[in-house]
């Protein structure tokens, strides 16, 4: 791989943390970060310019589980009347029992390129399926490393422990190609892995699926390895009713409960979904400075419910957006149902405003940047010196944005667009044309 050349761009307009800003040079060094913004400034590197469209910082998605991308289109006819949460996690067992290797990996690179169009530059791959059919083997943990790469993501591969098939319950069918058989086979293989990551573009987190998956004993011993390592940690938490039910049955106490007694909360600390969490939970996991990553599409997909997000805000807790099922992948989606799950439930409008004025649009574009960033542990989301060169060139020609203004532009593009107003991500100053329809491929562009 050769380091991208040094470049200085200039966009008709740069999104620089509070406004849309005219005139600004981000100067991009050879290592891929943003070593400066410049305002007035006679540079003797020529600029690239970027007309006709706005720069941002690329999104950032913090919970996908790609290879679920091969369920698109499936698992959405009820003829029974029976759909649940479980009847799909059937839907997805019978998909798991089937892949093959060839297949897991194009269905990562299918989702993954998706991504790209769809704004986003890092990535959270929360991974679970780790084996062949033929047992043990780890073999597809290395063919998500492989597909990111192809696609050009950052990546951080949350790699995950999975042990039980529900609390103190064996792996059963589909769920063994899950298996991690113990806490020192978990890590030896996070060294395995961390010997074959592609850095700067590649990083390791830690992960217990749930409390479903794993024993309390085994929750504690990843997570103190995982804070030994300083590395960042996510679990699935409280998505599902019947979740907390077996977690009170077993341990007398709710999941989230269970975090907060046991488990040293932090910033670098991630709970996935908390659709029902209980507000004297979420007060204390927010005062911690722990993260929820919210899934609006699947949770709405999935028919979880609609978490309390005004609490979770409330409590201090730092806010992030994930793909998880990949049902639909659009991060400006996202974005806009997090806000309109809020207003359904509360029957009220600006549910997550923000500042003075009240503005949605800067809360959930700052989940999908800034407060992804923070989950993952990344220096990413933000236009300033020091982040990685990872943009997201939004089309200021597209029919969806018509009427914008510097004012109105977040908003038209948050609550108004689709993936076609975006027209190039960037990661370390790569740059990627978005697909265009008929296209057979993704073009790659350098600068
Ligand atoms: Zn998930």
């Amino acid at each position: 791989v050769t380091p991208s050349p040094a470049q200085v761009l200039e966009a008709d307009l740069t999104w620089t943390g509070d406004a849309f800003e005219r005139g600004v040079r981000v100067e991009v060094g050879a290592d891929g970060r943003i070593a400066a913004l410049h305002r007035t400034v006679a540079n003797d590197v020529p600029v690239r310019r970027l007309p006709g469209r706005a720069l941002l910082p690329g999104l950032v998605d913090v919970h996908s589980h790609a290879f679920q991308r091969g369920l698109r289109g499936r698992g959405e006819t009820f003829p029974e009347g029976a759909g649940s949460f479980w009847t799909w996690r059937e839907a997805m067992y019978a998909l798991v029992e089937r892949l093959e290797a060839e297949e897991f990996r194009a269905l990562c690179l299918q989702a993954f390129r998706e991504l790209r169009a769809a704004g986003v530059t890092s990535l959270g791959e929360f991974h679970y399926f780790h084996h062949g059919k033929s047992g043990v083997d780890f073999a597809y943990d290395e063919l998500v490393l492989a597909a990111a790469a192809e696609a050009g993501l950052r990546l951080v591969l949350l790699n995950t422990y999975y042990r039980t098939g529900g609390i103190g319950q064996p792996l059963a069918g589909g769920q063994r190609r899950f298996a991690t058989p113990s806490p020192a086979a978990y890590w030896e293989q996070m060294d395995r892995l961390a010997s074959r990551l592609a850095p700067p573009l590649q990083s390791l987190g830690a992960v217990v699926h749930s409390l479903r998956a794993a024993s309390l004993a085994d929750l504690e011993a990843v997570f103190a390895e995982s804070r030994r390592r300083g590395l960042v940690f996510h679990m699935h938490v409280e998505e599902q009713r019947k979740e907390i039910e077996d977690c009170l049955a077993a341990y007398g106490k709710t999941p989230m409960a269970l975090v907060n007694e046991r488990l040293e909360v932090s910033e670098r600390f991630t709970s996935v979904h908390c659709t029902h969490s209980a507000p004297e939970d979420m007060d204390r996991y927010g005062a911690a400075g722990g993260n929820v990553c919210l899934c609006p599409l699947t949770e709405a997909n999935l028919g979880d419910g609609i978490a309390d997000v005004p609490r979770m805000r409330a409590a201090g807790a730092g806010l992030c957006i994930g793909t998880d099922s990949n049902a639909r992948l659009s991060i400006l989606e996202e974005m806009r149902w997090m806000e309109y799950a809020q207003r359904l439930g509360s029957e009220s409008r600006g549910v997550l405003r923000a500042g003075p004025e009240g503005e949605v649009a800067r809360t959930v574009f700052r989940a999908a940047t800034e407060g992804g960033a923070r989950a993952l542990g990344l220096a990413v989301g933000r236009i300033a010196a020091g982040c990685w060169a990872d943009f997201l060139a939004v089309d200021l020609a597209a029919p969806a944005l018509a009427g914008w203004t510097e004012e109105t532009l977040l908003d038209a593009l948050v609550f108004g667009a689709g993936n076609e107003a975006l027209a190039a991500t960037a990661v370390g100053g790569e740059w990627v044309e978005r697909l265009n329809p008929g296209e057979a491929g993704f073009s790659r562009r350098n600068s």
